[in-house]
């Protein structure tokens, strides 16, 4: 239920109302825009009055939210939600693009990337240092070594982090990473996702597979629900029956997805592709279509890559890449 307040409401009746609805054992988020206050109660609010809400001298209206998701949810928070990653800000106009490569494999490999990519315009970078992979005999990662080495090149670059966590029990080595993936494997990995909603690092939330939009929402309220809201969603490409890519890129969740919510959308044209020189104009496409950010693969030698090789770019077609994704961003700017 979400209710909107008069402008005049006093910050004392204002708060004499929250305190009658945490009474009725509702949570109350409230969200301050330039123009109007909401209130968006999130808990079982069958036994609340509209009417008798509607009724009060500092209430404008009263909305039921029929959607499953409500801290999620655009009409909880009108405004969006700019995620901020240690000092490097992600959506309500901010954008930003995480480069790096699939998996940390040794010292020189990712330093030589980061930098790069830093020098063609990331500002983030990504490294995997516990892998997800199909098989269990292929690489998995160089786990807590992969993170100290994450940690060095953040320190060498100045760029932030992200990297994926698989296990709650991990959760100690991630002390110092700036933002935690949550891959797509493991989106609906309820129990990691609410030890998740416990912290408050920057969330990147990867679509599943075979996912609906609802279900990437409702994994993002498992978070939120929690109380970390700072949670950027990741398009990364869903199951169909196509076989020339391996997975297909649903630009459209871009469009509908900022409909439904407040919070931030990257897409990750590398994963959903899985093909090199399909990176570029996916990349070109999604920042054209109001994407927050991008998320890309890059190797310095993508033939050798322990994982990903195929779908990766080196860093002299990442700063390509770049260049038109912002051409096209201030394209895009320039007609608004
Ligand atoms: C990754 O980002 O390296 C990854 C494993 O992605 P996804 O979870 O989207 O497959
Ligand atoms: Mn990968």
């Amino acid at each position: 239920m979400v209710v909107v307040l008069k402008n005049e409401a006093t910050t004392q009746q204002i708060n004499n109302l929250i305190s009658w609805f945490e009474e009725q054992k509702v949570a109350v988020h409230i969200s301050k825009g330039e123009y109007q206050t909401l209130l968006g109660l999130v808990g079982n609010t069958t036994n609340i009055d509209t009417d008798l809400i509607e009724g009060l001298e500092i209430v404008e209206c009263v909305k039921r939210i029929s959607d499953p998701f409500k801290n999620a949810n655009r009409k909880f928070h009108p405004d969006d939600t700019v995620v901020d990653c240690s000092g490097v800000k992600i959506g309500g106009g901010e954008f930003a693009i995480i480069a790096g490569p699939c998996s940390v494999e040794s010292e020189a490999q990712l330093l030589e990337i980061a930098t790069k990519v830093n020098a063609s315009g990331a500002t983030l970078l990504r490294g995997g240092a516990f892998k997800p992979r199909t098989s269990p005999y292929d690489f998995q990662g160089l786990k807590a070594e992969g993170l100290e080495l994450l940690l060095e090149a953040k320190e060498k670059t100045g760029m932030p982090i992200v990297t994926e966590i698989m296990n709650a029990n991990h959760l100690p080595l991630f002390e110092n990473v700036d933002v935690i993936q949550v891959g797509a494997r493991n989106m609906q990995n309820f129990e990691l996702l609410k030890e998740l909603g416990k912290t408050d690092k920057p969330i990147l939330l990867k679509r599943g597979l075979a996912n609906t939009l609802k279900e990437l929402l409702m994994s993002a309220e498992y978070i939120m629900a929690g109380g970390n809201e700072k949670i950027i969603l990741c398009e990364r490409g869903i199951r169909t029956f196509e076989t020339y890519t391996r997975n297909t890129l649903d630009l459209s969740a871009v469009p509908m997805l900022k409909e439904l919510t407040h919070l931030p959308i990257v897409i990750d044209p590398s994963h959903a592709c899985g093909v090199a020189k399909l990176v570029k104009p996916m990349a070109m496409a999604a920042a054209a279509a109001g994407a927050d950010g991008l998320m890309i693969e890059v190797h310095n030698d993508p033939p050798r890559a322990l994982c990903d090789g195929p779908q990766s770019l080196t860093p002299e077609q990442f700063d390509d890449v770049a260049k038109r994704v912002f051409a096209i961003r201030e394209a895009v700017k320039s007609l608004d």
